[in-house]
């Protein structure tokens, strides 16, 4: 990609421009420069403009050069600035966008001005400059002889008549003396006719006493020469708009003789100017009011208090795909096609459409009437269902649209555009295809997952994650056999959270796997402690291991890190996991997991139960216990207790196939005491002790844990244990 960029940005492709320049020029009489030579010149030239359009910010030193150069290159003829702009205007952008322009239809317009410019700049000087030097030679020719004025006109005549800038010489009097043929083709006559002509016939009255106070200033010395934007009548009637460069010629004695006019046709420049203008409040590709344009109308509609502002703001559905499988003409013609239809049916009801970049549009409706907005989204949505079709291509589009709508009062034009575009995300994230009304309690919840999400890793530098313990317990003697690590954060801003409030949201950013190594190790390290201060006691932690983490390339080599750091041996570290985290994408166990059982890791299934629920994967995987989950057990103290005949049968086939039970979140003597009759093997819960930091944990576990010795610490709303 950035090599087929790079290449394109050092040659263009051009052909189209300079066939169509090279074309209209050689219908020119009179060119210096030759077929193949001209080709030459142009091909460079159109290179240069295309990779001038190409750049950020728009190089116009080098577009200014390109004209200029087409004045050196004798490129002098009248027609050749009008055919020059024209040929740019209609395929620069094409031409710029080989050269890996983003934005083609935006910044051509900006190097058509600068060619143009440059052309005229050039023209200009080097026209004064022979006027200044017939100037000179006539001042010489004076002073050696009489009448010499007569030949010096003779001499002047045949310097401007082929002139590719127009020519005029008036006397004092105001009488035209001689113009050459292109200020007189200019106006549509011939030097003939034009002769004929006064002044009054081209200049339009409204515009003649400041010429003739222009002329004053000039013959009577105030001022040596003057320049101006002036309008002259075509012979057809219409206006043609000249830059008028007026200089006096003076005899030997000083006192002028005669006034030279150059003469511009910049009709095409102020066209040129006048779309500028334009543009900064229009897009330039589909003529839409851009996003400039949409914010000034927005903060208008601000400032009327009292009033409703809604926006609509939609992004077509894949768009880049239509730009990379069908190139971006076609993407263009898309938009263009979009941004008619949304005039169409949108626009014509009042509202301003604007596109507010790429392939988002926005349709700002000022105190809207109750359901125009859902009317519009749901127009707009029902138009894009009939496909496109661009040269032969048949696109199928569609849009997502974020919908918001607030009374002025209670927002600002830079918030409700925010929300406009975090609801035109939902609707996408939704399905697409749709329109999403604006939600500020699903907006909070974003704002709290993001700054979550931004937090966790400098959260995890910070030292704001503890892991707390909680025991499991033999059901035989209430003696604990092992811990379960549970990871907390001590949030700077939103208090301590529990891990089902993050544990996603690290999954989904990938940070799951810092934050996994961070348990790993500590609950490794307390586990050696322990077991090397109480040998014999063969105390195992468990860790809970994330999707991610399962499939996590780095994961048994971090295990072994772990476990060698610490010195714990591998058989007292258990890994928990669910059943999807177990098993691959075609259903095949995970090849780290077996890698870590064949280390001699013991390998768990977490909360049992509430996956896959086909129990065929079971023997295929290397497994040591069961978890059997909450809810399995929660149903134990129900009064009509159906629960237990599925419990008894889980722990029976588990047994079958030769791995142990744990029993999550028993709180209840009677949950236990249910357990223990369906030969359940361990159990974890407040029965037992709550998650909590090490040391609190730690002073439990050389003691048995019998139910009835243990404070009853649950939560409100709980059955107390035995009641
Ligand atoms: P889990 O693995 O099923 O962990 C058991 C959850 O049940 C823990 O919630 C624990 O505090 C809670 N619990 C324990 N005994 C009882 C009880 O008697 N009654 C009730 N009602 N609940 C009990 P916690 O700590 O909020 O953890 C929630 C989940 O977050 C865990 O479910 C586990 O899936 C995940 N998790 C926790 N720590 C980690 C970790 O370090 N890494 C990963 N990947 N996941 C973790
Ligand atoms: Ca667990
Ligand atoms: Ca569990």
């Amino acid at each position: 990609m950035t090599g087929g960029h790079e290449l394109s940005r050092s040659a263009p492709d051009v052909t189209a421009l300079v066939a169509s320049w090279a074309g209209d020029l050689a219908r020119l009489a009179a060119l210096p420069l030759a077929g193949e030579e001209l080709h030459h010149f142009l091909v460079h030239a159109a290179s240069q403009v295309a990779n001038a359009a190409a750049v950020d910010p728009v190089d116009v030193d080098t577009a200014r050069q390109v004209g200029a150069s087409m004045v050196d290159a004798g490129l002098l003829a009248p027609d050749v600035l009008p055919i020059t702009v024209s040929a740019l205007a209609r395929n620069l952008p094409t031409a710029a966008r080989s050269a890996g322009a983003d934005r083609p239809h935006e910044t051509a317009p900006t190097v058509e001005a600068a060619v143009a410019d440059g052309y005229v700049a050039r023209l200009r000087a080097r026209i004064l400059d022979e006027q200044e030097s017939m100037h000179r030679t006539e001042v010489a020719a004076r002073r050696q002889m009489e009448g010499a004025l007569r030949s010096s006109e003779a001499r002047f005549r045949a310097i401007f008549a082929n002139a590719g800038i127009g020519i005029g010489i008036v006397d004092m009097e105001g009488r035209i003396v001689d113009v050459n043929t292109a200020f007189a083709s200019m106006l549509g006559y011939t030097v003939e006719e034009f002769r004929l002509l006064t002044v009054g016939d081209f200049v339009y009255a409204d515009d003649a006493a400041q010429m003739w106070e222009l002329y004053r200033d000039i013959t009577e010395g105030r001022r040596d020469s003057a320049r101006v934007e002036k309008r002259y009548r075509h012979r057809e009637g219409h206006v043609v708009w000249t830059d008028l460069t007026a200089s006096p010629i003076r005899d030997a004695d000083g006192v002028p003789v005669f006034i030279v006019a150059l003469v511009e046709d910049v009709t095409a420049l102020r066209e040129l100017r006048e779309r500028l203008r334009r543009q900064a409040l229009h897009d330039p590709l589909t003529l839409l009011p851009n996003r400039a344009l949409f914010q000034d109308r927005l903060s208008a509609a601000f400032a009327q208090p009292g009033r409703r502002v809604g926006i609509c703001h939609l992004d077509l559905d894949r768009f880049k795909a239509v730009n990379d499988r069908h190139g971006h003409d076609v993407g263009d013609a898309l938009l263009i096609v979009v941004a008619r239809l949304l005039d169409k049916w949108v626009a014509t009801r009042g509202h301003l459409v604007a596109r507010m970049g790429g392939d988002e549009f926005a349709i700002l409706v000022d105190d809207p009437p109750e359901g125009e907005l859902a009317m519009l989204a749901d127009t707009v949505l029902a138009v894009l269902t009939e496909p496109i079709v661009i040269d032969e291509h048949r696109l199928v589009v569609s849009a997502s649209i974020g919908v918001v709508e607030y009374p002025v009062e209670e927002t600002t034009p830079a918030e409700i555009l925010k929300a406009a575009d975090v609801t035109l995300y939902w609707a996408k994230s939704d399905g697409r295809n749709r329109w999403v009304r604006f939600d500020p309690e699903r907006h909070a919840r974003d704002m709290t997952r993001y700054t979550l999400s931004a937090t966790l890793l400098p959260g995890l530098e910070r030292d704001e994650f503890q892991v707390e313990y909680q025991p499991i317990v033999g059901l035989s003697d209430d003696r604990a056999v092992g811990v379960e690590a549970l990871v907390r954060w001590a949030h700077p801003t939103f208090g301590p959270l529990r891990p089902d409030e993050f544990i996603d949201l690290a999954e989904e950013t990938g940070s799951i796997v810092q934050l996994g190594r961070h348990v790993l190790t500590s609950a490794c390290e307390r586990g050696a402690e322990w077991n090397s201060a109480h040998p014999g006691a063969e105390l195992f932690v468990s860790v809970n291991l994330a999707v991610r983490q399962a499939h996590d390339p780095d994961l048994v080599d971090d295990v072994m890190r772990a476990l060698e750091t610490t010195g714990l041996p591998p058989h007292l570290l258990q890994l928990e996991l669910t059943e999807s985290a177990l098993l691959g994408p075609a259903g095949r166990p995970v090849e780290a997991i077996m890698a870590l059982a064949g280390m001699g890791v013991r390998i768990a299934v977490d909360d049992f139960g509430t996956g896959y629920s086909n129990l065929g994967y079971l023997p295929r995987l290397p497994l040591h216990t069961l978890k059997l989950a909450r809810m399995f057990i929660d149903g134990l103290h129900t009064p009509p207790a159906d629960a237990s005949p599925i419990v008894g049968s889980l722990i029976a086939l588990a047994h079958a196939l030769g791995l142990s039970v744990t029993a999550e979140g028993v709180e209840t003597p009677a949950q236990a005491d249910r357990l223990r009759a369906s030969a359940c093997d361990t159990a974890q819960g407040w029965l037992y002790g709550r998650p909590a930091p090490w040391h609190e944990t730690a002073h439990l576990l050389d003691t048995p844990l019998p139910p009835e010795s243990r404070p009853a610490v649950l939560t409100p709303g709980r059955p107390q244990p035995g009641s």
